[in-house]
Order: structure tokens, then sequence, then C-alpha cells
């Protein structure tokens, strides 16, 4: 009922609209877009998100280690929630895994695979903007489970229902312009394994490949933010592309108004996070990303890295910021311009 309200809505302000100004291309025009948006960001829900995170990061999995049965078991249901969705596989068919072979992994670890879904551009099909966050996580030791709820269970159900929300606005006729590549990568705690095998091996060509947003732990508060949550660190939006940089800051000053904390973007930060998740091995090949982080907690890598822990709420808003982003990237006119 409510979805119907909504559409018989844009319908009116779009045949309101066009009537006014009909040189007016429908999809140039920033209102709609917003409209547009934030009806499909809006499917983006604690409650999915939570009920996702509760599978993934549950016992069952037993800690998604790189080439394990929970990894594999991980990766089925990844591959399940898109057929479910009817979100295609870039290789077509029901095809949705990127399979590593040994060689490329490190001495000791089974075979693993990225899982990717895809929307095609309806423009620019071409041209392509990367959403990834590792599944994987560090498996048991001594009996013990490591969850991984926010490293990266968090990321993954993000990169999902990002997933799904393109989807939703595909199924309505308000499909990206540029293609979307939903990328799971593997490995990541061995080494960003997974991310590295994809840009050495890539589905669609890093030429094409216009920017990355990449998700690693969104769903916890670091002490630094305790009093004051509703924040995100944002990294390397600036180091390539003063353009990616400025729409991040534009988007979320006019949807999600989070705090963009910018200390682990500084390039004299010890951390060096800049270079310790996926999105690195976009940034190393001259493609904009933006590393999208909670900080360290007491729970990092550790075992009590758990579902009940995260704060379903803001996970959505971090998430939601993140589609929007992609929104605006797979939807401007001219792609992203690299300048640094
Ligand atoms: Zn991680």
């Amino acid at each position: 009922m409510k979805k119907i309200l909504l559409f018989t809505a844009l319908a009116l302000i779009i045949s309101c609209s066009s009537s006014k100004n009909t040189a007016h291309n429908i999809s140039k025009n920033p209102v709609l877009n917003t409209i547009n948006a934030t009806v499909f960001a809006n499917s983006i829900t604690p409650a999915d998100l939570k009920k996702h995170l509760y599978i993934l990061a549950s016992d069952d999995f037993e800690g998604r280690n790189t080439g394990e049965p929970g990894q594999k078991k991980a990766a089925d249901y990844i591959k399940d929630f898109y057929i479910s969705q009817n979100i295609p596989s870039p290789y077509g068919g029901e095809d949705y895994f990127q399979s590593i072979p040994t060689e490329h992994l490190k001495p000791k670890l089974k075979p693993s695979e990225n899982v990717v879904a895809f929307i095609k551009g309806t423009e620019k099909p071409e041209e392509v903007v990367v959403i990834s966050a590792h599944y994987d996580h560090l498996g048991t030791k001594n009996d013990k489970i490591y969850n991984g709820a926010d490293d990266d269970g968090s990321g993954t159900v993000a990169v999902m229902e990002i997933a799904k929300a393109f989807q939703k606005a595909t199924n309505s006729g308000y499909g990206p312009k540029r293609s979307i590549l939903f990328l799971h990568v593997t490995g990541e705690e061995k080494g960003l394994l997974g991310s590295k095998y994809y840009t050495n091996f890539p589905i669609f060509p890093l030429e094409k490949t216009v920017t990355n947003l990449n998700i690693d732990m969104i769903g916890r508060v670091d002490n630094a933010h305790q009093d004051n949550p509703n924040y995100v660190y944002v990294i390397g939006s600036d180091k390539l592309s003063t353009e990616l940089h400025n729409i991040s800051e534009k988007i979320n000053a006019t949807y999600t108004n989070l705090n963009l904390d910018y200390t682990y973007n500084d390039d004299e930060d010890p951390n060096r996070f800049y270079y310790r998740s996926d999105h690195y091995n976009f940034a190393k090949n001259n493609i904009p990303i933006i590393f999208y982080f909670n900080g360290t907690h007491d729970d990092y890598h550790k075992p009590t890295d758990t579902p009940d822990k995260i704060d379903y709420e803001l996970l959505a808003k971090r998430t939601q910021l993140v589609f929007y982003t992609a929104w605006e990237v797979a939807n401007r006119e001219q792609r992203i311009i690299v300048d640094k």
C-alpha cells in the first residue's frame, strides 16, 4: 500500500514538473533525483541489515575463515540472496563466484572465491562503479569462534542491501546510468588477497572502473565518539579526485548528515588505514576510492565481535550514505575526474 502511494506521488511530481518545463530532461532534474534516491535508500532498513548479520555472524559460519567451510557457507548465503532478489551475476546464469586458485592465495590456504553481482548501466554500461566489502574473517582459534560481526559482517550486509536498493530502482525504471559491480572479496584478513586478485584479473577493465566505495566495519562506535555516535570515518576520498571528495561531502550534507571524520585520512596518521583494506588495490591502480570505517574498538579481532553489539540504526544510516554517494557517482553526466 505504502509503495503504491509513493509511486503515485512520484508520478504526479514527474508530470507536474515536465509540464512546467518540458525542455528539461527528467533524469537531470535535481529535485526528482532527490526524491528517487530517497525512496530507494529508505528500503535499506535496520531490520533487514540485522536479519542478515545475525545469520552471517552466527556460530554456524565458524568465523568465515578464507577457504574453510564457514567462508563457503557465507559465499553461498550471499549468492542465494542475489538470486532471491533477481540481481544478476556479471557472468550470467547462477555463477556468482570469481574463483581464486591457490597459487594466487598464500601457502596453506585452500581455494577461495569472491562473490559478485551486477546491475548493468542504462546509458554508460561500460563504465563501472565498484561497491566492495570483505566477507571473510579470522575463523576459529582454540575453540573460540571469531564471529566478525563488525569486521566485516557489517560491510557485507551493507553491500547486499545497497544492491537490493539499486535493483528496486532498476525495477521501477530508475536504473543507474553507469553499471554497478557488487564485490564481496575473500582473503582480506590474510592480506587483501581477494581484492588483489580482482584488480589483477578484473571482470571489467580497470580503465573503465570509475570509483570504488569500500566498506570495512561500519556497525559500531569507537571510544572517540561515545558522546556523539553520529559519525563515520571517511578515508581516501580526496587522494585521487577532488571531485569525488566534494560529492561525498555534498551528498552527506544533503541526505545523511553524519559527521565525516577525516582523522585517519591524514597521511601522517600512524595507523595507515588507507593502505589496510581492499580499496587500496583499486587506489594503487589510480581508481578514486572512498573507505568507510567506524574505527577500532575493544572487540576488534576478538571472539567478542558479535552481532548483538552492532548499532543497527547507525549501520543503516552509514549504509544509506554509501548508497546515495554511489547513486550520484553512477548517475552524474560526466565520470569522476582524477586530478591528483
Ligand atoms: Zn576488515
